[in-house]
């Protein structure tokens, strides 16, 4: 059995980077960029007016009110995709559309509610004095031209993806999914939505994995649930090491009669880097490489599995799509914390923000049977083994579940 420390520094020498590939921008959700984006243009793009209304010469308009209007000669229209040409001389204003070019001249719009408004009359009265640079989207405000707008290895959510199209960008260089088999073992498992006897139990662990791999960006490109036999085992396993870069496999790797999963591991070839960590829950924690595959054998109770997801395959994926390590941070406890003697010690649980810090709690809930642990939680907590308890008050080392925020 081998500490969790010494297990991550071992997986971290196997993790390999996964290539990358063109995509339509329509396409990237999810994905990792290769590259950082640049502004090719400042933004705004060109001067242009942030309302409809005239654009004028703020000097031709010093005084003006409603009683007491300055009539100015309307000399043409620029609207959003139609810029006028036209250069505002003194005593001339051009209509002006929100998003449309500021015509040569002038220097600040006035809304068209402050004027007699849009008509075929060549004189227009202004009724407010309009102050340099009114209403008016100045060029490169927002961002300047070479600007770094997303940096490499960021995960495109809807503002990435506005923001490329803004720019420009029809197509990305993306990080290439990782392919990934994920299997269960086990006699008694029986698929949701089916009549199930006494003995047996629902697969949850599989559904779970699926949303998982999902959330990330990876492709599960084989599933199964397999019998405690090493023949179905082998099949499988032979495939999935042959066309995925990664296997992630659910129970049958610990010491039970019927436990297949890493002997069947072994007589295919790979080569064991660990199996069993200083951990709970999941002690029988398998590591391995095939030829171009890390393969994880995580035990079967629904919370290792999920647990044993999150703290050790999540970040190796990650990594593979071109993502940053992933660092916890720590949190003040506001109930004790059960400590192991000799093992690291996992728990979900809540984490929120109070008077300026981040506070946290363990799920009540502390077996690894026990997957309603994981409802309403927002974070991992792990500390590593000590003789004593950690209380009310103590720091932790917590990570937030990815896709969710602090309660
Ligand atoms: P094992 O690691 O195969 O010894 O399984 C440990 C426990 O997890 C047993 O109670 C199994 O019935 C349960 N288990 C194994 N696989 C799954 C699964 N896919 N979904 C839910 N529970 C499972
Ligand atoms: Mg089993």
């Amino acid at each position: 059995m081998i500490s969790v420390k010494e297990a991550k520094s071992i997986i971290n020498q196997k993790i390999f980077r996964l290539g990358s590939e063109i995509v339509q921008l329509n396409n990237s959700t999810q994905r990792l960029l290769s590259e950082d984006i640049i502004a090719k243009f400042p933004s705004p793009h060109f001067n242009n007016s942030a309302m409809d209304g005239f654009a004028v010469r703020s000097l031709d308009t010093i005084g003006a009110s409603k009683e007491n209007p300055v009539t100015l000669k309307n000399i043409g229209i620029s609207s959003a995709g139609i810029p006028s040409n036209l250069v505002l001389n003194k005593g001339e204003c051009i209509q002006c559309m929100t998003g449309a070019k500021i015509p040569s001249g002038s220097d600040a719009v006035v809304i068209v509610e402050d004027t007699t408004g849009f008509s075929d009359n060549p004189n227009v009265k202004i009724m407010i004095e309009a102050l340099p640079e009114s209403h008016i989207r100045k060029k490169g405000e927002e961002i300047k031209k070479g600007d770094i707008l997303i940096n490499k290895g960021t995960r495109m959510k809807p503002s990435e993806i506005g923001i490329c199209a803004t720019f420009g960008y029809g197509e990305l260089k993306v990080s290439k999914k990782p392919k990934i088999a994920i299997f269960g073992t086990g006699n008694e498992l029986v698929e949701p939505g089916k009549n199930i006897k006494e003995g047996e139990i629902y697969n949850s662990n599989l559904y779970v994995f699926s949303d998982l791999v999902k959330k990330i960006g990876g492709s599960v490109l084989m599933k199964d649930v397999l019998k405690d036999d090493k023949e179905h085992l082998e099949s499988f396993l032979s495939e999935a090491m042959e066309s995925c870069d990664l296997v992630i496999s659910s129970g049958g790797v610990s010491m039970g009669r019927f436990d297949y999963v890493r002997d069947v591991f072994l007589d295919l070839g790979v080569e064991e880097h660990f199996w069993k960590v200083a951990q709970k829950p999941g002690k029988p924690l398998f590591f391995g490489t095939g030829d171009k595959t890390l393969i994880f054998g995580l035990p079967g109770n629904p919370v290792s599995s999920y647990i044993g997801f999150m703290v050790w395959v999540w970040p190796v994926l990650n990594e593979m799509m071109g993502g940053n390590r992933i660092k916890s941070f720590k949190a003040e406890l506001t109930e004790p914390f059960p400590l192991e003697k000799i093992k690291y010690r996992y728990l979900f649980g809540k984490a929120w923000v109070e008077d300026g810090k981040v506070r946290c709690k363990p799920s009540k809930k502390s077996g690894s049977h026990m997957l309603t642990s994981s409802l309403n939680a927002n974070c991992i907590l792990g500390a590593e083994p000590s003789g004593r308890q950690l209380n009310s008050g103590d720091l932790i080392d917590i990570n937030l579940l990815p896709w969710e925020t602090m309660k």
